[in-house]
């Protein structure tokens, strides 16, 4: 057994609120210059919808980027022909500039400078590339107006097959939000891609970096990277990705992300690791048992011979016991109820996520605030507004009875929480509590 230490997050996606906070305060600390106007290391996605950049998901129109560049760094190492070159550079994988969009500010000073005229003057969008005006065609959260209907059904990869499941009827409809960041892989492909070696993992704390330096701008990093969460900037011509704010983890303090997030839905941790199992976890050969390979990669950080062996491989003691009072181990292996962003790419992600109950509040009204019932009324789980399906889709490559399982048990504290706080027996523990 080898012990690491890894940097983890868990968030929980029923508080996501969608207000883009996260977005805005991370791009205003990392990415607010030229040549960074399309990255956005932290995004919150329209779930459905087609996601940032657009089509991600959509793992065929991507695959073999991989493959190519494990060739093209073959070549290059034997000393490769420039053909071998070309297709480097031409690399037909990468998501262009229209599957993020093209970004454009507004001419604000038309609304104080235009002409007298019949109609209020209007402010509009101008290309920060090309300098001219132009029509936006696409961005991300383009599909917040269209709610689960049929017009993202077709677009969205994770509802392929579930046509049926699509609710029409304005009160059926469903949205809930999916903040993304890179998800510093125990296995990441982006590294795995680099022909340059620029990507590491750091020792200490698994977070995954790009040394500017190294970097050559080959791109293979973007075409690896299943998520789509590591960019090129198109100004210095170098790959930069999500930091996991590495400067101020080692202050002590949060991500960014997570401290201005305003539904406090994000998590931050250490969890201890078996860095000799990683392997042989994303070679699981069944897709839907990744994720329980994955969840049993991390150790109980109580454990003596754990403790021990982390101890032996040079971890600090306080880390260990930062490793036992993080809520990230309790969410993801005591109360099991955060899952993985498509284990089945098989990078082994280390950003986990509650799934969303909503809309819950005739589940648990019908329930009287009672935990018990509450369950038994997700007996039904099927009449969930969000097809159970599409959820599975996105957290555990298709398996249905364990995402049952997650909401039930969100259902059930939900209830017990209402029955404190909103008028049923009070709760000893809880001094504050109403009743
Ligand atoms: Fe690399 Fe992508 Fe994993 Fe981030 S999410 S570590 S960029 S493979
Ligand atoms: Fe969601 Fe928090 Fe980001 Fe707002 S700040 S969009 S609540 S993750």
């Amino acid at each position: 057994m080898r012990v690491m230490a890894q940097m983890a997050m868990v968030m929980n996606l029923d508080k996501c609120i969608g207000c883009h906070t996260c977005s805005v305060t991370c791009k205003q600390a990392w990415t607010n210059r030229k040549g960074t106007e399309q990255v956005w290391f932290n995004n919150v996605e329209t779930r459905p919808g087609q996601g940032y950049p657009r089509g991600y998901e959509d793992q065929e129109k991507w695959q073999g980027g991989w493959a190519l560049s494990r060739s093209g760094r073959l070549k290059l190492k034997a000393g490769g022909k420039w053909k071998k070159l070309a297709q480097i550079f031409s690399n037909p994988k990468l998501p262009e500039l229209d599957d993020y969009y093209e970004p454009w500010s507004y001419e604000y000073e038309n609304l104080l400078n235009a002409p007298e005229q019949k109609h209020i003057p209007t402010a509009p969008p101008r290309s920060l590339l090309t300098g001219k005006r132009m029509s936006i065609k696409w961005s991300g959260n383009w599909d917040d107006d269209l709610g689960g209907t049929y017009a993202v059904a077709d677009k969205d990869p994770m509802l392929k097959g579930l046509e049926d499941k699509v609710k029409l009827e304005f009160e059926q409809t469903y949205m809930f939000y999916l903040p993304r960041i890179c998800e510093h892989c125990l296995n990441p492909s982006c590294a795995a891609s680099c022909p340059s070696g620029a990507i590491y993992k750091r020792e200490e704390d698994g977070i995954v970096l790009v040394d500017q330096d190294t970097c050559r701008g080959w791109r293979m990093c973007v075409t690896g990277c299943p998520y789509k969460k590591i960019y090129f900037n198109h100004r210095t011509g170098k790959a930069e990705k999500c930091t996991f704010c590495y400067p101020r983890i080692e202050n002590g303090e949060p991500t960014v992300c997570a401290e201005t997030c305003v539904g406090r839905l994000r998590y931050i941790g250490l969890i201890l690791y078996d860095a000799d199992r990683v392997t042989e976890a994303a070679s699981t050969p069944n897709e839907r048992d990744l994720y329980a390979a994955q969840r049993d990669l991390i150790l109980d950080p109580f454990d003596p011979e754990v403790m021990n062996a982390a101890e032996r491989n040079g971890i600090p003691y306080d880390w260990i016991t930062g490793a036992q009072e993080s809520p990230i181990y309790k969410l993801i292996k005591d109360y099991e109820v955060a899952l993985p962003l498509h284990p089945e790419y098989r990078t082994m992600p280390m950003v986990w996520y509650i799934p969303p109950l909503s809309p819950v509040v005739d589940v648990v009204k019908d329930a009287g605030y009672d935990a018990e019932n509450a369950v038994n009324l997700f007996a039904a789980i099927e009449d969930l507004r969000i097809p159970i399906e599409y959820l599975a889709n996105l957290f555990t490559a298709g398996d249905v009875d364990i995402v049952a399982d997650v909401l039930r048990r969100m259902a059930a504290m939900r209830s017990y929480m209402r029955d404190i706080n909103l008028g049923g027996e009070g709760d000893p523990m809880i001094p504050y509590s109403v009743g």
